[in-house]
């Protein structure tokens, strides 16, 4: 496989093309972001620490039935994955109230949300990814209601895989974010799963172990990064 020239470079990854149409490279960067990129700043050891985490997980999910676009490492920041039609969609699960439900519905921090709650967002940093509902994805075409839906499965499926192998190693899952594309007419999981796209807090303490410690200035970020995987038994150079 080669590397050949760079298709799009995105506030924290790149994505290459190779010799092989089906196939890109991404590159995860030491590049931060947080605000729609209003706070940005180079963290340490991030791209190399997120690459391997992503790693682990979509193997996880993989094992566990969930189609994901992972085919390997290339190196410590790069991957090869599946070339996917992006479907410009986030979706977010939350098991603990935190983050933008807590501003929108005045709801306090913490609480345990039964049955945990799936959330969409059109990608457009320019509207600052605006919540949508699912009639507003189809009538836009964004994707259709049998997409939808398929997304909303395997979004909860990633939820009872990794909600108990955070559990296990003494974190709580508080939410994370997905986002998904097409491959050969399957819906595929793409991007990635980092700290950079969830939120994780240590069981007993509360602590936070995920991109708000960069959002809310707490400092420790790729520390606390490499606390997380190295609980969930990642090793890290
Ligand atoms: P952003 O675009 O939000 O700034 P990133 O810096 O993470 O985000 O850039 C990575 C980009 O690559 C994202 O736009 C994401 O949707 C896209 N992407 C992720 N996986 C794939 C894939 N398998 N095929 C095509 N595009 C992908
Ligand atoms: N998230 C993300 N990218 C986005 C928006 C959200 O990775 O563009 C993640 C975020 O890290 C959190 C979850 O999705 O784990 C829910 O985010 P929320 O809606 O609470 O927004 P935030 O408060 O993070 O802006």
């Amino acid at each position: 496989m080669e590397k050949r020239d760079e298709l799009y470079a995105g506030k924290a990854k790149s994505v290459y093309r190779t010799d092989d149409p089906d196939r890109f490279v991404l590159l995860f960067r030491d590049d931060t972001s947080a605000f729609d990129g209003e706070k940005k700043e180079q963290l340490n050891r991030k791209g190399m620490v997120n690459n391997r985490f992503n790693a682990f997980i979509m193997e996880k999910l993989e094992q566990a039935g969930v189609p994901t676009h992972f085919e390997g490492l290339l190196s410590p920041t790069e991957s090869l994955v599946k070339k996917l039609d992006m479907i410009p969609v986030e979706c977010v699960v939350r098991n603990v109230s935190a983050g933008s439900l807590c501003r929108r519905l005045g709801v306090e921090e913490g609480q345990t949300l039964t049955p945990p709650t799936f959330e969409l967002f059109l990608k457009n940093d320019a509207l600052h990814d605006p919540m949508v509902n699912e009639s507003l994805v189809v009538t836009f075409g964004w994707a259709n209601t049998a997409e939808l839906s398929q997304m909303k499965a395997l979004t909860y499926k990633v939820n009872d895989v990794l909600k108990s192998l955070f559990e296990d190693a003494g974190m709580l899952l508080v939410d994370y974010k997905l986002e998904f594309g097409r491959s050969e007419g399957a819906i595929v999981l793409g991007d990635e799963f980092s700290p950079d796209g969830c939120r994780i807090w240590d069981k007993a303490t509360r602590k936070k172990m995920d991109k708000d410690r960069f959002r809310q200035g707490l400092g420790d970020v790729i520390e606390t990064y490499e606390e997380v995987g190295r609980r969930l038994g990642i090793q890290f150079d």
